[in-house]
């Protein structure tokens, strides 16, 4: 079985450490992504599980194996990169079959794999073409026969999309996915194209200044971002982050919003009351806040109760099939606070607010994420 294991890398360059402590596993048959901002962290993690750097600490281990200390030829990984790392003097038959004479196969087992790889990503018509008479999206094609001729234990791919333009990327991402699911190997996808990586991920880690923020499903980590950076990374646009207060209502914990007041799950009372501050960041994703046309089926499936309060719209911005909408919420609070929300069209068009108006707007305290202002970290319910 084929599992892609690091174990508490680090990786220093003039005494700074671009790597920092990064652990994560991979399963057989996983397509794994590291999303991060540039300069992050990913590629050299990336660089170090193919053997061409070396990390200052810790291990990488393929099928439970430690091949730290191997050299790449060794490590049986394959590689897509961003510029897809072709010979321009070969053909596309030479480009598919390079690695495959180094590992000294015989002659037909080279043309068998190299003839197998190229019928699958299409490529059989273009066999005796140069490189530099094909497209973006047909190198990028025969990177991804090159790895799926060879006799990889794992894929690696940095950022292979990146050069293609936005018509090719859809099909090249199929064509990833594709090749993944044909050889089950742990595939690990490093991108800082949120909607690549979460149209890709089977499972996500999120990396920022080094270290690996979070690890899980793509909707975990939007629905429950483990802490601010996350949760302003993620989601498009990303969750609303609202300065609030704890208090205390009639019934349990309330967090308070300028002058409304949202009660919350009896069950978050130990968490709040062990804080010292009653300052809270409440965040709130764009596509959970309630529209006007849907208050009375959400109030009857919130739990605890749905919070009905009037918003401004200020602006209104018609997306496909969506509108988002920027809300001013009703405080004496100044600056007011602001909320984005993204509805999904109204069947009656006469529906959506128009800029300006006040429009009663709902908010679901189950689907509240609370963070810790000095820590940044998000509140974890008992
Ligand atoms: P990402 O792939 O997330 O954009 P990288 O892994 O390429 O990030 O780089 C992380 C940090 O390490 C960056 O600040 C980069 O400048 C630095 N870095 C990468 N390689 C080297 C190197 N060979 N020497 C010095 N600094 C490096």
């Amino acid at each position: 079985m084929s599992t892609l294991e690091v174990q508490d890398l680090v990786k220093r360059y003039d005494g700074r450490s671009v790597v920092d402590h990064v652990s994560f596993r991979i399963e057989d048959g996983e397509f794994f992504v590291l999303l991060g901002p540039s300069g992050s962290g990913k590629t050299t993690v990336l660089r170090i599980i193919c053997g061409l750097e070396r990390p200052d600490a810790g291990r990488v281990l393929l099928g439970g194996r430690d091949i730290t200390d191997l050299s790449p030829r060794q490590r049986k990984v394959g590689m897509v990169f961003q510029d897809y790392g072709l010979y321009p003097s070969m053909d596309v038959y030479g480009n598919i079959a390079y690695g495959l004479e180094n590992q000294r196969l015989p002659r037909e087992e080279i043309q068998r794999r190299v003839f197998e790889a190229a019928e699958k990503l299409q490529l059989t018509p273009l066999l005796r073409r140069g490189i530099d008479t094909l497209s973006g999206g047909e190198q990028q094609r025969v990177a991804l026969a090159r790895i799926l001729a060879r006799d990889a234990n794992v894929f690696l791919y940095d950022e292979p999309l990146a050069n293609l333009d936005a018509r090719l990327r859809h099909q090249a991402r199929r064509d990833v996915v594709a090749v993944h699911r044909l050889r089950g190997v742990p595939s690990l996808y490093v991108t800082h194209d949120q909607s690549e990586a979460l149209a890709l991920a089977d499972r996500l880690a999120i990396m920022a200044e080094g270290r690996l923020q979070q690890v899980g499903l793509p909707s975990e980590l939007l629905e429950r971002p483990a802490n601010l950076f996350v949760a302003r990374f993620l989601g498009n646009p990303p969750m609303n982050l609202l300065e609030g207060e704890i208090v205390s209502g009639a019934d349990g914990p309330c967090c308070a919003l300028g002058e409304l007041r949202l009660p919350l799950n009896p069950a978050w009372q130990q968490a709040l009351t062990s804080r010292p501050e009653p300052t809270i960041i409440v965040g709130l994703r764009p596509r959970e806040i309630v529209p006007p046309w849907e208050l009375e089926q959400a109030a009857a499936a919130a739990s605890p109760q749905l919070c009905r309060c009037l918003a401004r719209a200020l602006t209104v911005e018609p997306l496909i099939g969506e509108v988002e909408v920027t809300l001013e919420l009703p405080t004496a609070r100044q600056p007011a606070p602001r909320l984005v929300a993204v509805w999904p069209e109204p069947e009656e068009l006469e529906a959506l607010p128009a800029a300006g108006a006040e429009l009663p707007i709902g908010l679901d305290p189950g689907r509240l994420v609370l963070f810790d202002p000095r820590s940044e970290r998000a509140l974890q319910v008992e």
